[in-house]
């Protein structure tokens, strides 16, 4: 275990432990989870001390680990590897990001990137790029208890892990990420992080590409599409990435490699193939959670399934669900309200369009994207109950689409 002194013990019970009696008054009692679905944890005869146990401490566990512990409730959180250092590229738009997340959070910062479909656009959206390893350290978990373990079950009324240990809580949350199964739609994509004079060449003097769908990488026009991201990630570097957005199965990272290679080479880009290379490989869509328990972050269907974005989500969402907690609701209230419900089911529907467009498709369909406002384009991508906003973006992009693209997108309502 791994406890930071700040932090309260945590309750870690054998299976068969003692019966505790413990007085625990700090938040109102919650409703009673339903029941049915899949098993309830065994019975507990203690009132333990933890408000809030979190499984997984991905940024959307850590996140919520974290507010929860800043606003006072008792947490404990476990992770197979609770101290590993995160290395992937996270960004999301300006706009998106919590107030509460300190600038020195921010890599860098781009005021209108660039996309190319037809053509080059600039975006009037700010896009930032996140400085991972102080993001992990800005969600501090010094007031919270941390256990190291594999989660085998998670409950309603806690956690098991696999050597029998289990946490109790009063509210428990899964935030275990989504395992990999090739049933689920994938985002994939190959990068190599160079320094931001190697990279310029193939950013055609822009700030970023947050999607460049030229076919300078070696396609044919009926093969899978993927498209360049290339933006600076501070410190005087930037991430060239080739990205299939998302497939089942999404393109495999050879491929998207060799896509990579051939693009900056037509680019005059020089690589030494020593770089530091980004390999992504992540499910777009979440996973079942059992009843009674808070799905949160990716696991929790908090991913923007049209594009694998859910840092921004989770970190701007933590604290309505503590809220909640503290006030003794259901937070699966706040999560999912009827909008959220149907913003989510409208962007799951944007997902099967994806699935199902060509190379040509694509680019057609991200140029009329592009083309709504801003403030369209934004209801579609972020937030997550603006039903109306989504609806409109989605109903104004059907209108304008041509004719192929519009059964495209009504045989995926089937
Ligand atoms: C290279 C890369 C770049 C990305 N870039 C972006 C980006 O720019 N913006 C964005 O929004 N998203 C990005 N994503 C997607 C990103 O993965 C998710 O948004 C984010 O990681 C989801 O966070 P999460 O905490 O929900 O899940 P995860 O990050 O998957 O975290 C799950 C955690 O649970 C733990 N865990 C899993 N199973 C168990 C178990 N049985 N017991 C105990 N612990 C367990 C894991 O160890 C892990 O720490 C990127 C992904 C990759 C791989």
């Amino acid at each position: 275990m791994v406890a930071n002194s700040r932090a309260h013990e945590p309750l870690i019970l054998p299976w068969r432990g003692p019966t505790l009696t413990v007085r625990f008054a700090t938040l109102p009692r919650r409703t009673p989870a339903p029941t049915g679905g899949r098993p309830r944890l065994a019975p507990v005869t203690h009132r333990p001390p933890t408000d809030l146990v979190v499984a997984g401490l991905g940024p959307a566990g850590r996140a919520l680990a974290f507010r929860a512990a800043a606003a006072g409730l008792s947490v404990t959180a476990v992770d197979v590897r609770p101290q590993r250092r995160w290395t992937a590229t996270y960004a999301a738009w300006a706009d998106e990001l919590p107030a509460w997340l300190p600038a020195e959070t921010v890599a860098s910062h781009i005021g209108r990137p660039a996309v190319w479909t037809t053509g080059p656009r600039l975006l009037d959206r700010v896009y930032r790029v996140l400085d991972t390893a102080r993001l992990q350290d800005v969600l501090d978990l010094g007031a919270v208890a941390v256990v190291r373990g594999r989660v085998r079950d998670v409950g309603s009324e806690g956690v098991v892990l696999e050597d029998g240990r289990r946490v109790c809580a009063r509210y428990v949350v899964d935030a275990r990420g989504v395992p990999a199964d090739p049933q689920r739609a994938q985002q994939t994509a190959f990068g190599v992080i160079v320094d931001d004079a190697t990279a310029a060449p193939a950013l055609d003097g822009h700030d970023a590409w947050f999607m460049d769908w030229r076919r300078d990488n070696g396609t044919a026009p009926d093969d899978v599409p993927s498209f360049l991201y290339a933006v600076p990630v501070g410190d005087g570097r930037t991430i060239l990435e080739e990205t299939c957005l998302v497939g089942r199965p999404a393109l495999d990272l050879g491929e998207l490699e060799r896509r990579l290679r051939v693009r900056l080479a037509a680019r005059g880009v020089c690589t030494t193939g020593d770089e530091r290379v980004e390999r992504v490989r992540f499910a777009v869509e979440g996973a079942p959670t059992s009843p009674g328990v808070i799905g949160f972050g990716a696991r929790g269907g908090l991913m923007h399934p049209a594009t694998g974005y859910a840092v921004a989500t989770a970190l701007s969402t933590a604290d309505a669900v503590v809220d909640a907690m503290r006030r003794g609701d259901d937070p699966q209230h706040v999560l999912w309200s009827a909008r959220a419900r149907s913003v989510a089911a409208m962007r799951q529907m944007g997902l099967r369009v994806l699935l199902r467009l060509d190379a040509h498709g694509a680019i057609e369909f991200f140029d009329a994207f592009f083309d709504l406002p801003v403030a369209q384009q934004r209801a579609y991508l972020s937030g997550r109950d603006d039903a109306s906003g989504v609806a409109s973006a989605m109903w104004r992009l059907f209108r304008v689409l041509p004719r192929p693209r519009r059964m495209t997108i009504l045989r995926s309502l089937r």
